[in-house]
This record gives C-alpha cells, sequence and structure tokens, in this order.
C-alpha cells in the first residue's frame, strides 16, 4: 500500500511502504474511510519540530474493521469503528479515573494517513458505531477522533454548566468545536476571539453570541468590559502560545476555570501570578476516548455536524496538497 511519509519540513510523500497487520493478539486491522491533517502536524511540517528520519503521519482515523487478533473479544469485523489518537486499555487505573490519554499501556496512533491501519488494544481503544453510516456522516464522525474530542474536553476541564458565560481562545478547527461544546452543555454566552472572517460565521453558526478580535492586553480588557469588570466563569484555551494562555488566564473571573488542550510550545506560567488569579487550571491531551459514546450518539441522531470544520476533501493520493 501506499501511506504518507514527512521526510522533512514541506516535504510529504505518499509513497510505497508495508501493510500493517496484526502483531499483539490485542491488535485490530481497520481500512481507513477517512482521515485528516491535524494542527499539530504542522509543527514538524513548518519545521519547528526536528524531524529526524522519514515518518509516517496520521493520528485521526475511523472506518471498517477488516480482521482483529485472537484475544480481542468486542470489536469485530465489519463494523464501522472511531478511536484516538491515543490507543488505551481502558482498563487501568488512570482509564477507568476517565484519563485513557495517559493510559498505563497507551500507544500513539502515527501511522493513519494511509488506507489500512493498525490499532492496538483494539477493545479499549475502538468504538463501534451503531451501523455502517452513510457517507455524509463520515466527516463528523471522523472528528470525535481528535478535535471534536479535544473542543468537547476543553468545556469539560473548564467545568462549563449551563447559563455561564464561557470565553474561547482560538479559531481553528478544535476552537471552534469547544463553541460548539459549550454550546451543547448550554453556555448562556459564548464569546468566541477570532479575526477571521469565515471562521466567525462558523463560531456563531456553532453557538458563539460574541467575538472578540483584540489580543493580548486588549483583548483581556474586552472581555472584562463585557463581563461588567468581572471576567468569564470559564475559559477554553484552544492555541497554546504564551500568549494565548495569560489570555486565557486573564479572562477568567477568580474562581473561574480555565480549560487548557492547545499542545504548549514554550509556555511557561508564573507561581505567584497564579497564585493570586485564584483560578482552577486543568487540561492535557484530551482523554477522547472516554466521550466517543456519547459523541457517536449526538452525531448519529443529528444533534451536533462538527465535519463542517472540514474545508478542504482530497483523494489521498494528494496527502501533500492537504
Ligand atoms: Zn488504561
Amino acid at each position: 500500500m501506499r501511506g504518507a511519509i514527512l521526510y522533512g519540513p514541506r516535504d510529504v510523500r505518499f509513497e510505497e511502504r508495508a501493510e500493517p497487520t496484526i502483531i499483539e493478539p490485542t491488535d485490530a486491522i481497520i481500512r481507513i474511510s477517512a482521515t485528516c491533517v491535524c494542527g499539530s502536524d504542522l509543527w514538524p511540517y513548518r519545521g519547528i519540530s526536528p524531524v529526524a528520519q522519514p515518518t509516517p503521519m496520521g493520528h485521526e482515523y475511523c472506518g471498517i474493521v477488516e480482521e482483529v487478533g485472537r484475544a480481542v473479544t468486542s470489536i469485530k469485523p465489519g463494523q464501522f469503528v472511531i478511536g484516538s489518537f491515543f490507543a488505551s486499555d481502558n482498563t487501568c487505573p488512570h482509564c477507568r479515573a476517565g484519563y485513557p490519554s495517559s493510559c498505563q499501556h497507551r500507544e500513539f496512533v502515527t501511522t493513519a494517513q494511509a488506507p489500512v491501519l493498525r490499532v492496538p488494544l483494539a477493545d479499549g481503544t475502538l468504538v463501534a458505531t451503531p451501523d455502517v453510516p452513510s457517507r455524509d456522516l463520515i466527516p463528523s464522525l471522523l472528528t470525535l477522533s481528535e478535535v471534536m474530542g479535544t473542543g468537547w474536553f476543553a468545556a469539560e476541564a473548564a467545568n462549563v454548566k449551563p447559563g455561564m458565560t464561557l470565553v474561547v481562545v482560538g479559531d481553528g478547527a478544535v476552537g471552534l468545536l469547544a463553541v460548539l461544546s459549550g454550546r451543547q452543555i448550554g453556555a448562556e454566552r459564548i464569546i468566541a476571539m477570532s479575526r477571521h472572517e469565515s471562521r466567525q460565521k462558523l463560531a456563531r453558526e456553532f453557538g458563539a453570541t460574541e467575538i472578540v478580535t483584540e489580543r493580548g492586553d486588549e483583548s483581556v480588557a474586552h472581555i472584562k468590559d463585557m463581563t461588567n469588570g468581572i471576567g468569564a466563569d470559564a475559559v477554553l484555551e484552544c492555541v497554546g502560545t504564551q500568549e494565548s494562555m495569560m489570555q486565557a488566564i486573564r479572562s477568567t473571573r477568580p474562581g473561574g476555570y480555565v480549560g487548557y488542550v492547545g499542545v504548549p510550545h514554550g509556555v511557561e506560567l508564573n507561581g505567584e501570578g497564579l497564585f493570586f488569579s485564584h483560578i482552577h487550571l486543568h487540561g492535557g491531551p484530551a482523554p477522547v476516548r472516554r466521550f466517543l459514546p456519547e459523541m457517536i450518539d449526538l452525531v448519529w441522531n443529528g444533534m451536533i455536524n462538527p465535519g463542517k470544520v472540514f474545508d478542504l476533501t482530497l483523494p489521498l493520493d494528494e496527502v501533500a496538497e492537504g
């Protein structure tokens, strides 16, 4: 088969590599229905994270099970399944506590931009949909593998409750789906920070009630103005830079929550500043597996349509263009 391999900055090739087979008895082999490019793929693609050797790409996936190892009991060939970017056993203490992305046996899935994928720990990692979906549902189901689950976790980590005022920092796919998650949970005001017109439009469609275009000090002042000088109940940080993290912390009212899901790049927090901010801070790699059953149900029943975040669809052999 052929799959996507990153050779170095701006050098993605679609080339021949071995088709995966069952290695461990807990593996499954799935035929990919759709995969996508993640914001985190851009760090090595742009040369910000080094690429030491040709590296297969892709960690967001859904597809049809072709084969399972002899120890797999709940996942069956023919099922349409979705899994997280971290394979997890779903049985260890961290999984049972709700953090499968910190599973004691976690394995990062890195070869999904290909027609066939080996998924470790299949019973723990994969969740089957009620039936094989129609084509139009596949984009939304694909987002559940990472971006939708990450936006959802941002809202959960920030303790979003009905009636709250929340702010979303970042208008990439995760930020937009954090807006959608806040709306789904029932936040009353959702302030999206965005400077891109097309993303502002989608943010509003997903449930944003207000848009703030400033950054840094000005954005914090604007949020304070909009909340009678108090700050937001919850702020969802979906970028991962020093500026976005400080924007999030400073926009939150004392006693409020910051949910942070942007992978930090060079973020450093000052202990004293954090101490006097009186905020709750929770985040990390989203425990996507925990949310899959509920999110599949919402997509399956037409309650949410997170697949709208995709703005380009290409055949797999044009992955370099993607
Ligand atoms: Zn585990």
